[in-house]
């Protein structure tokens, strides 16, 4: 066991690698929270975006829709005035469709436009001067039309146009009423989906993007992607319909129950038709960049914050080794390498600390001078490699009976031992004297040159309160003096010395 030890400054100077690799790691840390953040913020920038755009398109696509329908609303009042114009009744078919259809009946996309009369029977069909034949009582516009007086214009359910072989398509229609308001017919206006079609199709909303035109009843007008399926559809019940009623537009994120993707949804109820627009983004294409990107940070930031952590810790560890590398090779050097104890350059400096201490605190100060008897006798007759040993054991009992933490013991030269107890009186220095003095006695070590028949020591104390112009140098030779006492006075003894030393204060008792 090491009696001399640098134990206490160790762990503090440890710290250093410790706090190095806390630091780097607490570092690490945040630079990953800030990559985090700013990813999460280019995350809320992307959907913010794409909500954005969505409602662009859908502004886009109603404007064009409403201004269309405006023109064919138009044109439809300006028939249903025509046939209550008896002037204009009575011109012949060919003059008479010439001023109730203008050239509305040739625009693109639009399909017919047909005079029913009450009964639900086609009687004037713009752009043939010969009705063609058909009865559409059983369609929704008609009877809307005819059970309601305040229809006004109706947008009907998608229907396969049975005058143009199935054509799909929706229509636009307005009640006739005799002069007492009874009902007289409609005037329709057939719109072919393939207008929607065109104008959704050239809209671009990402690989998984959708456009929808809905009824204001939940029936499905036209959607994009195309599905014939979905034209018609009733998705009244969807909970995404549901939203769509909710406000007059808005956004809000949802599964779609026609394909289960995700979707950011834009919807816009038109402010005077009985029409909802809806745009919905899918959230794969939406975060698509933004995830190729993250991915990109996010890992070189990982692997940066790894690397960082880990160069630390490699670097700790080589500063944690040299630490305590120098930390061994100054106890070494501090160090009496065959006792143990302290050695003479390191007693220098303790003495030197505590006396200036002493001197501080007026406090008495003592000193022990340890020499073993005989020694010179023991080595002749059990040989070096005994001495030695006999050394070592007589340093563990100086070592081992002192106890407070400034109580130091060192090996001062040859057999000789000094032991320093600052703050000690006279008679609490002779107890520790007398410790260990028994304790090497008491070690039995055979020794047939000595009186005592066994190694034994004796010690030299002296105490004293610093004065300013005292020296330390004078309490040593006053221990020296003291121990030349006890040998001569026969050995294996203490003895005490105060002579030539500054008297010292009543002796308050030492705690052991
Ligand atoms: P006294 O009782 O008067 O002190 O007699 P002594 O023989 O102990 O004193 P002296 O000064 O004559 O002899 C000291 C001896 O201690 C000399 C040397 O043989 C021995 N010695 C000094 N250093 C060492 C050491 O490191 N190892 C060993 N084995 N012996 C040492
Ligand atoms: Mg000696
Ligand atoms: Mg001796």
């Amino acid at each position: 066991m090491p009696i001399v030890s640098n134990k206490n400054n160790l762990p503090r100077r440890l710290m250093g690698p410790r706090v190095l690799f806390l630091s780097a790691f607490v570092i690490a840390i945040v630079m990953v929270s800030l990559c985090a953040t700013s990813l999460y913020q280019s995350r809320q920038d992307a959907l913010e975006r794409a909500r954005e755009t969505s409602r662009n398109v859908a502004l886009i696509a109603e404007r064009d829709i409403e201004r269309n329908f405006e023109l064919y609303a138009l044109s439809l009042q300006s028939v249903v005035d025509g046939l209550g114009n008896p002037r204009v009744m009575a011109l012949s078919p060919e003059l008479r469709d010439q001023i109730l259809f203008d050239r509305a009946a040739s625009a693109k996309n639009l399909g017919s436009m047909l005079v029913l009369d009450a009964a639900g029977n086609v009687v004037i069909d713009a752009g043939n001067d010969i009705p063609r034949k058909g009865n559409f009582a059983d369609r929704d516009y008609f009877k809307a039309q005819r059970d309601n007086l305040n229809a006004g214009l109706y947008v009907s359910a998608p229907f396969p146009s049975r005058l143009r072989n199935g054509s799909p398509s929706i229509a636009l229609s307005r009640r006739v009423s005799h002069p007492d308001g009874s009902f007289a017919g409609i005037v329709l206006m057939a719109i072919n989906l393939d207008y929607f079609h065109d104008l959704f199709g050239g809209l671009s909303l990402g690989p998984h993007g959708a456009i929808s035109l809905i009824a204001g009843n939940g029936l499905m007008i036209m959607r994009q992607p195309y599905n014939p399926k979905t034209v018609g559809r009733d998705i009244s019940r969807a909970s995404t319909f549901r939203h769509f009623r909710s406000a007059p537009e808005g956004s809000f994120s949802d599964t779609a129950s026609i394909d289960g993707v995700r979707r950011l949804y834009y919807f816009k109820n038109f402010p005077h038709l009985p029409l909802i627009i809806m745009v919905a983004e899918a959230e794969p294409d939406i975060y698509a960049a933004w995830r190729r990107r993250a991915l990109t940070m996010g890992s070189l930031m990982g692997a940066f914050a790894l690397g960082f952590i880990g160069l630390s810790f490699v670097l700790g560890t080589q500063l944690q080794r040299r630490l305590r590398a120098e930390s061994e090779l100054q106890l070494l050097a501090r160090t009496d390498s065959l006792t143990g104890l302290h050695n003479r350059r390191t007693l220098g400096e303790i003495l030197e600390r505590e006396w200036r201490r002493a001197k501080r605190t007026r406090s008495v100060f003592s000193l022990l001078f340890v020499d073993i008897d005989r020694f010179k006798a023991y080595n002749d007759t059990y040989g070096h490699q005994a001495g030695d040993d006999t050394l070592a054991a007589v340093a563990r009992c100086s070592g081992e009976n002192i106890r407070r933490p400034a109580d130091t013991a060192a090996r001062y030269g040859g057999e000789e031992f000094i032991v320093v107890l600052p703050d000690t009186p006279p008679d609490g220095a002779s107890v520790i004297a007398e410790k260990i003095r028994s304790a090497i006695s008491e070690l039995a070590i055979e020794h047939a040159g000595s009186e005592y028949g066994r190694v034994t020591a004796s010690i030299g104390s002296a105490s004293c309160a610093p004065e300013q112009h005292v020296d330390v140098t004078t309490v040593i030779k006053a221990a020296d003096q003291a121990l030349y006492n006890a040998k001569a006075t026969g050995r294996n003894k203490v003895a005490t010395c105060l002579a030539e030393i500054t008297p010292v204060e009543p002796a308050t008792d030492r705690k052991t």
